[in-house]
């Protein structure tokens, strides 16, 4: 699919049209990744954060929000909790900040693995190097870094003080592949200022950075932040919007494991998870993140109806899939795309 192509469909309106988009990426992520859904639980480990971004209710000019950091224990009963409710991996997520430790966070690496047993995923923002190696060497398995936007002046524009234009992010994600993660990537929909030729180049550089794992929201505007009240850019944050972003990573990459993401379930807490599912997803992350923290995770505002019990959030999300005629996935859920990544390495010879 060209540039041309992918742009057409973002702004396609035709209804009977945009089925045979939907049927075509069901049909693809049903031949390539199967009927399964694989269940992920986040925990959201601090919202303590140093970075500005524009569109987040974590950044650091943000003194409305109170801060916390898990304690060690409470992110091992979290993992072990994960373990007890079935699910294969567990992801540690927190805004971008230096005092989380990176030994600190080796070292939980290392106690998931043991205690757990479970595939560990870590979403800890810009890191260097040698951090990321750290915690690979600790047993860590994949790395989700979204590159945002592809657009570099509209990174910096929604980055103030980064001394990056969004490069750091990109040349981030090779480093992962080559340090051999399971690399997870996305953007936003709908960010202020993204044109659809914006959008249709994220969905390219996704298939160019070949990633394993692909994550792409709506962008849902936080009061408490610059872009709050931003009038939107071309490409609207709605729920059909995300829907067809999708449906067409699912024909552009057909083997990554892509989730129906907490932000569509924000915007359509009825039937958006199932839909985003139907659409080209595979994978659902519940949040197992304690109650008295989830609440400060506020990166946009979110329903206050949530389950909060997390024995119950994972039966009812397991309903929820088993009601669109799907299954459950168990174990570790590695993404087509990486697997075949792993047989061409091994089949190159080492001189
Ligand atoms: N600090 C880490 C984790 C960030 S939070 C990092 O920077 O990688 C995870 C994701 O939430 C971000 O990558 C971003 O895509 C998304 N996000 C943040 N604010 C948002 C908003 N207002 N609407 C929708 N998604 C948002």
């Amino acid at each position: 699919m060209n540039i041309q192509e992918i742009r057409s469909w973002l702004a396609e309106t035709d209804p009977d049209r945009l089925e045979e988009l939907w049927d075509r990426a069901d049909r693809v992520r049903r031949e390539t990744m199967g009927d399964r859904v694989f269940l992920r639980g986040i925990l959201e480990i601090s919202n303590k954060c140093s970075r500005d971004c524009h569109y987040c209710g974590l950044r650091a000019g943000n003194s409305r929000l109170a801060r916390y950091t898990m304690t060690e224990e409470d992110i091992l009963d979290g993992a072990i909790l994960a373990r007890q409710l079935g699910l294969g991996t567990v992801v540690l997520q927190a805004g971008e900040h230096p005092g989380l430790d990176a030994r600190w966070i080796a070292g939980i690496v290392r106690r998931i693995k043991d205690e757990a047993g479970l595939v560990v995923t870590l979403s800890l923002g810009e890191r260097n190097i040698d951090e990321l190696e750290l915690w690979k060497r600790a047993g860590a398995d994949r790395y989700l870094l979204k590159f945002e936007t592809s657009n570099p002046a509209l990174f910096k524009h929604i980055h103030p003080g980064s001394q990056t234009t969004g490069h750091t992010r990109i040349e981030l994600l090779k480093q992962l592949h080559l340090l051999d993660y399971e690399v997870g990537s996305g953007f936003m929909i709908g960010i202020p200022g993204q044109t659809y030729d914006d959008a249709a180049n994220d969905l390219l550089l996704l298939k160019r950075l070949d990633v394993h794992m692909i994550g792409n929201g709506p962008f849902i505007a936080n009061p408490d932040t610059p872009l709050g009240n931003t009038p939107r850019g071309q490409v609207p944050n709605t729920e059909l919007m995300t829907y067809k972003i999708m449906a067409l990573t699912r024909i552009l990459c057909p083997g990554s494991n892509i989730p129906s993401t907490t932000a569509l379930g924000t915007v359509n807490t009825q039937c958006g998870l199932e839909l985003g599912l139907q659409r080209g997803g595979n994978v659902l992350m519940p949040n197992l993140t304690p109650a008295k923290y989830k609440k400060l995770y506020a990166i946009y505002p979110t329903p206050l109806r949530d389950i909060t019990d997390a024995a119950q959030l994972v039966a009812a999300v397991k309903e929820r899939i088993l009601c669109i005629g799907r299954t459950i996935g168990t174990g570790p859920g590695v993404s087509r795309s990486f697997m075949q990544q792993r047989q061409h390495h091994n089949e190159v010879p080492h001189d």
